[in-house]
């Protein structure tokens, strides 16, 4: 099942080694950008551990551990993420109803369809209690499996209490147990708890391994794997929700913004804004779409055959001009900067009228 896994191969060569050569570290730590596949890495590096197959291709994904495993009901698999106060029980009993809920929907969500985002609808955290319930459970003896899996994503959403609480078990879990952090943000993780753990660094996706997996997987069709790829910044999460997003959403939205900022239509668009409120990820994908027909503009002329919004042809020569291609490299920044802003605390609403606004100053040539 390794092979699944595309554009990661450093990282499952180094793995399977590891299980080969039975020189498992205890405490691992994942990191690279979000969409990139460090869950399902861990996941079936625990599977693999675990596998009940005499084959050399394991995990197999077939026998009753990896099945378990996959549905995530494994009694020694651990798996802890960000969450709001569970208010736990002493034997793990979660208590909160609306709590409850939403802890089932986001594993639900992480089984079915993990390339789709899952927002609690308060803040997260890796909570203390959870890490307690945690230590309290790796005190026991392993049920039935070879290895006790612990997956914790996004470890660095715990406090430093928190943090300081675990620092124990991470420097010596119990025997045959291999922890496993994920993280996006490096940085942001206690020194001690990187000096625990063997890093394993996993790089962005390529934008041919991205189309690859949305041709293979998601049955995407070329030309829309290669715009989706182009757009999402080695992120296959982002790739696969704009390929799924089938009635072209923000592909429209862009282009209407495109046509208004031409006209310098500024009044209607606040007008159309207003109306719709769209979330951050909604902006943050326009945003890129709004890259790819300015890369487009820039290419028209002397590469047509190699713009992305092909049926658009004969508006993108209209809208094109040399004073355009010539500014259009430091306007791309600036929408990158904007992508940046939105992982703040940015209002997309804002970000998106002064999407409008840059646009329009662009394209009707205003400073
Ligand atoms: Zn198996």
């Amino acid at each position: 099942m390794f092979r699944k896994i595309k554009g990661q191969q450093q990282v499952i060569d180094l793995l399977t080694n590891a299980i080969s050569n039975e020189r498992i570290s205890q405490a691992y730590l994942f990191h690279g950008s979000d969409g990139v596949g460090k869950f399902i890495t861990a996941l079936y590096f625990g599977m693999a551990l675990n596998c009940l197959s005499s084959s050399e291709y394991r995990p197999c994904g077939i026998c009753a551990s990896c099945h378990k495993f996959l549905s995530f009901e494994h009694p020694d698999f651990n798996y802890l993420f960000p969450t709001t106060n569970l208010k736990l029980s002493a034997d793990g009993e979660i208590k909160d109803s609306e709590a409850l809920e939403q802890y089932q929907a986001y594993i639900n969500n992480k089984k079915e369809s993990p390339w789709q985002d899952f927002y609690f609808s308060g803040s997260t955290e890796i909570r203390k209690e959870s890490i307690s319930l945690l230590i309290k459970r790796l005190e026991l003896s392993i049920h039935e499996g070879e290895y006790r899996i612990v997956i914790i994503e996004n470890a660095d959403m715990m406090n430093t209490a928190t943090a300081n609480a675990f620092l124990k078990t991470l420097e010596e879990p119990p025997d045959r147990t291999v922890i496993i952090l994920i993280t996006e943000r490096l940085p942001q993780l206690l020194p001690t708890i990187l000096s625990r753990c063997q890093p394993v660094y996993f790089k962005p996706l390529s934008q041919a391994v991205i189309q690859e997996i949305l041709y293979e997987q998601f049955a995407v069709d070329t030309l829309m794997a290669k715009s989706a790829a182009r757009i999402s910044g080695g992120n296959l999460r982002t790739a696969i929700r704009i390929a799924q997003d089938t009635s072209n959403t923000t592909r429209i939205k862009a282009f209407e913004m495109l046509d208004m900022a031409a006209r310098d239509a500024a009044l209607e668009y606040l007008n159309l804004a207003a109306k719709s409120k769209e979330s951050a990820d909604a902006v943050r994908d326009l945003i890129a779409y709004i890259g790819i027909i300015l890369n487009d503009l820039a290419i028209v002329e002397y590469a047509p055959q190699e713009v992305t919004n092909l049926d658009k042809l004969d508006l993108l020569k209209d809208l094109t001009n040399d004073n355009l291609t010539d500014q259009i490299p430091e306007y791309l920044l600036k929408l990158d900067e904007y992508s940046r802003m939105l992982e703040g605390n940015v209002n997309p609403g804002l970000l998106q009228l002064n999407l409008f606004l840059g646009l329009r100053n662009l394209l009707c040539n205003k400073q």
